[in-house]
């Protein structure tokens, strides 16, 4: 099998599932036990706070633990939202390709009276700062931009967009899901205010994550309970979860210097033998992209069938999110970077890691030329094209 998808989710490390055990057996106690039992387990997930922390180059007060990533995006938006509300603040400024964790809260507050606007992502996937710091307004008090998209991989200017929000004293989130453990990321240089992350896109356990808030933006809970987390989410927390994730989340950023050149070389490997299948396209900005994403589009095919016929040859891959497969909308991600409905249909997204082989690169590329090409062949879309009754847009 070549797992192609790691942007779905990623295989736990050796290490985390080692120490996740571990704790299972070992350090069960309830954190906030006030026995020595329990104070093991507190001691536990105060050093994975600290080690998130210093992956991110937070304060560990700064950092409260998720159920993952979803959890994270709608706390902190509902944070900014009721920071905002209280001043009569109620415009919230965003992208039209952030995970539906970030777009459905919006809309959710969008019928609470909250005004949102959705910045145009350019065909490159990528959004203009200019653009941001135009629509900034008196009332603006938050805007929530992706640190990379997690269809097509680019990674947005955010320095650049966290420092405008600074200078006009705007709360600035990001959804960091796709970023962490991938590419470098620091709160402070990158002038952020508020990040979201989940381990299982790291090679950490699934059903945790984390939300990390600057201090002195007053957090909102919306999971009312117990006094866990200093009162900002209540519940239990997962402490071998919380502890593999951490140490999952310390190798991979440490991994990231040794590994990334090695994976950019296997992606640009991809995209050059993609790019010769005709009427194809890459999907985002060559450059400015996540090391392990691949995403093309190619003319007059389904996704869905080319994805059931890759799995046959033993290829895991994607068409989009794992979040809309199974839906047959097209991905509102390719659609917001122009692609027309029919393109958008015909996609791929393929996400590689450290585990994959330059050997798993060829056959990836064998695989998907023989696939397109076979459903080409009796495609009435294609026929139309090839015949000139419909003009090829790729
Ligand atoms: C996976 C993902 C999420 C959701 O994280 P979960 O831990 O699965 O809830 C949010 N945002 C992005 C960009 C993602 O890729």
């Amino acid at each position: 099998m070549i797992y192609a998808d790691n942007a779905a989710t990623t295989k736990m490390s050796d290490a985390a599932i080692c120490i996740m055990t571990d704790l299972m057996k070992e350090t069960w106690g309830n954190p906030s036990s006030l026995y020595g039992f329990g104070q093991r387990a507190k001691e536990v997930l105060e050093d994975a706070r600290k080690k998130v922390a210093d992956a991110i180059g937070a304060d560990p007060k700064e950092i409260i633990f998720t159920s993952g990533g979803s959890e994270a995006d709608n706390q902190a938006i509902v944070t900014a939202a009721n920071i905002g509300a209280t001043k009569g603040n109620k415009h919230i400024i965003s992208s039209a390709f952030e995970h539906h964790a970030v777009l459905h809260a919006l809309q959710k507050l969008e019928k609470q009276g909250f005004e949102v606007t959705l910045l145009d992502v350019h065909e490159d996937g990528l959004i203009r700062p200019d653009e941001l710091a135009a629509a900034i307004r008196d009332d603006t008090c938050l805007v929530t931009i992706m640190y990379a998209n997690n269809e097509i991989g680019t990674i947005q200017p955010i320095r650049e967009i966290g420092r405008i929000c600074r200078e006009r004293g705007v709360i600035f989130h990001t959804d960091a899901v796709q970023a962490l453990g991938h590419i470098p990321v620091n709160v402070v240089d990158d002038n952020i205010d508020m990040l979201s992350g989940s381990a299982h896109k790291f090679h950490g356990p699934k059903g945790v994550g984390f939300l990390y808030v600057k201090k002195g933006i007053k957090v909102s809970n919306i999971i009312e309970g117990g006094a866990q987390e200093k009162g900002r989410r209540a519940g239990t927390e997962n402490v071998p979860a919380i502890a593999a994730a951490a140490t999952a989340l310390t190798d991979a950023a440490a991994g990231i210097e040794k590994n990334t050149a090695g994976i950019i070389a296997k992606r640009d490997r991809l995209i050059k033998g993609l790019s010769e299948i005709p009427h194809s396209a890459l999907n985002g900005d060559a450059k400015s992209r996540l090391p392990g994403n691949v995403n093309f589009c190619f003319e007059g095919i389904e996704g869905e069938s080319l994805l059931l016929l890759l799995d046959d040859k033993g290829i895991q891959a994607s068409s989009g999110s794992a979040c809309t497969s199974g839906s047959l909308d097209p991905s509102h991600v390719l659609l917001a970077i122009g692609r027309v409905h029919d393109v958008a249909h015909g996609s791929l997204r393929l996400s590689i890691g450290e585990d994959t082989s330059d050997e798993d690169v060829e056959t990836i590329i064998g695989a998907v030329k023989e696939v397109v090409e076979y459903l080409r062949s009796f495609s009435p879309i294609w026929r139309d094209l090839e015949s000139g009754v419909k003009k090829h847009i790729l």
